[in-house]
């Protein structure tokens, strides 16, 4: 699905409380839109160098510019925050090297990543309505043609405006002060989620035909969100809350629309549920078979590949790479998830 074509991802625009946030729910939607070589010029015809930076601020000439190789931002948001957002994302980058060595592919010179930092959600809005009407209320997104992630500072939300608005008067200070840490909080996650969505395209950890599963793009995105890769999270953790996806029914959804294309009181779950289930596949026993799993559909490079590899249910895929069979992954699945809710302040993995 090309950037300008997301029809399948219209219903990102229902209101889907993936991040929870204070008073509120905030209504945010990380988004990923799926590179597609049909549709979707690869980052390897983008202009790079002076060109690259002269289409972005182009574009935006009323933002300021701030860069750290590979990265070139533009923004309306104070120097300070331009420049977390930089170190975020180069500290996001050099751990996911060290992290992923043995998956990635592409050891060609990085291309420039554009990143379009807003302040107030009006802005964000309408640029968005613009790049990829159907994710018009997301939080944040990576567009692939234009190797571009595009985000919006919570603290310019109109979720977070409002919960501040209703604050209690008696605490109104106290209120305050957390409310914008669990906005920094949350930018943070959006920063890494859709930092990762661009890493995993640039470095060929996944291929440009789209052929992964949901849970695979969006688990690893979210792993990658905590401040240090992989580390326990207690927002996902409280979402792994019954009704749970059946594990097939999870192992083998792969549509252009993500979890988008599920009823909308599964979607946090199956994002949860997703998240569980790459750490689950990072203990060390099943990690090679994982690995083997990943690039299983990394190396598809050909449409005829692509096909094929389509034609394949996942679960199958991974079940021969970690030479087991259906039953028994479920069974140790089930008993991962329970060890997870059980541990101790629901938040440490085991
Ligand atoms: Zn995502």
């Amino acid at each position: 699905m090309a950037a300008t074509n997301p029809t399948p991802r219209t219903r990102a625009a229902a209101e889907l409380g993936v991040l929870a946030f204070g008073l509120t729910a905030l209504a945010g939607v990380i988004a990923h839109l799926p590179a597609d070589t049909a549709t979707a010029p690869l980052p390897a015809k983008l202009a790079t160098g002076a060109a690259a930076n002269h289409d972005l601020t182009a574009d935006f000439p009323n933002f300021n510019l701030y860069q750290t190789a590979p990265y070139s931002l533009v923004t309306d948001a104070p120097a300070v925050v331009a420049q977390e957002t930089l170190a975020t994302l180069t500290a996001l980058r050099q751990e996911f090297h060290r992290h992923f060595a043995d998956l990635i592919r592409t050891q060609a010179p990085e291309l420039p990543v554009h990143v379009v930092f807003f302040s107030h959600e009006a802005d964000y809005r309408a640029y968005v309505l613009r790049a990829a009407p159907g994710l018009v209320n997301s939080a944040g997104l990576f567009l692939p043609r234009d190797n571009r992630l595009v985000l919006l500072d919570q603290l310019g939300s109109h979720n977070y405006l409002r919960a501040q608005q209703h604050a209690p008067v008696t605490a109104r200070a106290q209120a305050s002060v957390r409310l914008a840490g669990e906005a920094r909080a949350i930018t943070a996650r959006l920063i890494r989620h859709e930092g990762t969505h661009q890493l995993m395209h640039a470095t060929g950890f996944e291929s440009a035909f789209a052929v992964a599963p949901t849970w695979l793009t969006e688990g690893l995105a979210q792993y990658c969100e905590t401040e240090t890769i992989g580390a326990p999270d207690k927002l996902l953790t409280a979402r792994l809350a019954p009704p749970l996806l059946p594990l097939r029914q999870l192992l083998n959804h792969r549509q252009p629309a993500g979890f988008f294309a599920l009823p909308e009181t599964q979607v946090a779950t199956a994002y949860a549920q997703s998240w569980a289930l790459i750490h689950f596949l990072m203990q060390p026993e099943y990690r090679p078979g994982f690995f083997a799993f990943i690039r299983s559909y990394r190396d598809v490079t050909a449409a005829g590949a692509a096909q094929r590899a389509r034609l394949v249910e996942p679960a199958a895929v991974l079940v021969q790479h970690l030479h087991t069979d259906f039953a028994t992954l479920e069974n140790q699945w089930h008993n991962f998830i329970a060890a997870v809710k059980s541990a101790p302040c629901a938040d440490d993995l085991p």
